[in-house]
């Protein structure tokens, strides 16, 4: 697998370069050169498959010779050892419940597949490499998870202050071992930031080998193409055009639907769905992409101003606009907007949304309009409720279980370096 820099600037590399890397250094993101279709035969046998076998035969696919077959099989095996479950919710719309890894959100698999592609080519470089994660809520603890005691390697979690929920925070801040976390004073772009910027200090870069394991790394969007297929899978039968709702903030889960169409997943159609930081439904009304400070929400795993993997939308339909708005369509919500679909989906169908995926579930409703028997309508859900446990319990007005591996982080002392926005002072922390 060789992959380019979207900015066309840096030197095409390898895989392994890629997963390691992270960013190139042209700060652009890595695309594959080429995406191969998948054989008619496969699609042709997909129902039988299990969500293992789709994993294997996409990744070797798209990952071609650089990493071995039994390597592989075993990455999967121990990165998905979770269900994936598709439950329908009434007609027209099904749940494609993301939340049933260990921190119970849908960031758990690119983080475990990027977590053991990364220690495979570690293991033949010998290097030790230095982590840097930039988190809106939920990704600092998936990849947390999915490094801990993972020798030559430290993580370094950077989450904004007073944004995130407290079973988030009690997450990414107990992991302990070769995972730290900083709580910065100040917002998620903030953080953003901040890694960035070390990416672009020469001295960090000639001190400490860094690297990012945002949705930027193009290890963690691989996984994230296997769920469409599994959920085509199981829709097949009824032969109704498949469409997926994705409720997005940073573009990564919605770049990984792509990837699978490009591979010859028959998706009819997408929907982007967002809260309030409407950059990409703006720019899909407009053709102007106007990154702009991010919203507080309900949903704030979505709170982004500036999604990073726009420049891989871009790039997946050749920098074409008119390509882009035939295949996606995009719609944003408010809080309350979210809240009312909370309550609506969970009376009309006794179901309980997390707010990312009433957001979801919104798009959907608005894309199908009176149009729910035509379609197979799929509303990624990348959370767990009770990850959210204030806001759905008072929107609901009802208990919410919390499953056992949520409780456990709940007991644990929390463990955070607090730290200003400011880069000088993240640096001499690096360093010191
Ligand atoms: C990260 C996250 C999202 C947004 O995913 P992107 O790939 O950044 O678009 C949505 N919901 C939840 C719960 C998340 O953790």
């Amino acid at each position: 697998m060789e992959l380019y820099s979207t900015k066309k600037i840096s030197p095409n590399v390898s895989i392994g370069e890629a997963v390691l890397k992270g960013l190139p250094d042209d700060n652009g993101l890595y695309m594959p050169v080429q995406i191969p279709e998948l054989p008619k035969s496969f699609f042709d046998g997909i129902e039988k498959m299990t969500f293992q076998d789709i994993g294997f035969t996409v990744s070797q696919a798209l990952l071609g010779k650089s990493v071995d077959d039994q390597s592989l099989r075993k990455i999967l095996a121990e990165a998905f050892d979770f269900e994936t479950p598709l439950v329908k919710i009434k007609e027209g719309f099904s749940v494609l419940e993301l939340f049933h890894g260990p921190t119970a959100a849908f960031k758990d698999f690119g983080a475990r597949f990027m977590s053991r592609l990364m220690r495979y080519f570690l293991q033949q470089t010998n290097q030790e490499i230095n982590i840097l994660v930039a988190t809106s809520g939920d990704t600092g603890s998936a990849v947390g998870h999915g490094f801990l005691g993972v020798e030559g390697i430290r993580v370094t979690i950077l989450y904004p202050k007073g944004k995130v929920s407290d079973i988030q925070e009690k997450q990414l801040t107990t992991i302990g071992g070769n995972v730290s976390a900083l709580e910065i004073d100040g917002t998620f772009d903030d953080c953003q930031r901040l890694v960035k910027s070390a990416f672009l200090d020469e001295e960090l870069s000639s001190k400490l080998n860094l690297t990012s394991a945002n949705s930027i790394n193009i290890a963690r969007l691989i996984p994230q193409s296997f769920y469409y297929f599994h959920a085509y899978a199981q829709l097949k039968s009824d032969g109704k055009p498949v469409v997926f709702s994705v409720p997005s903030g940073n573009f990564g889960n919605l770049c990984g639907g792509l990837i699978a169409k490009k591979m010859g997943l028959p998706i009819a159609h997408f929907i982007a769905s967002t809260n309030v930081n409407d950059i990409v439904p703006e720019y899909l009304r407009s053709g102007v992409f106007h990154a702009r400070p991010s919203i507080e929400t309900i949903s704030n795993a979505m709170d982004v101003g500036n999604p990073s993997n726009f420049p891989r939308m871009l790039a997946l339909h050749d920098w074409e606009y008119d390509k882009i708005k035939n295949e996606i369509s995009a719609f944003s919500f408010d809080d309350n907007e979210t809240k009312q679909a909370m309550r609506e989906v969970f009376n009309e169908c006794d179901y309980t949304l997390c707010p990312h995926t009433a957001v979801a579930y919104l798009g959907l409703k608005n894309w199908l309009q009176e149009q729910h028997e035509a379609f197979n309508g799929v509303l990624l859900s990348t959370a767990h409720p009770a990850k959210f446990i204030d806001v759905v319990e008072e929107t609901l007005k009802a208990k919410i279980l919390i499953p056992e591996r949520l409780q456990e982080a709940l007991s644990k002392e929390k463990v955070a370096q607090p730290m200003s926005g400011k880069f000088d002072d993240f640096k001499s922390w690096l360093l010191g």
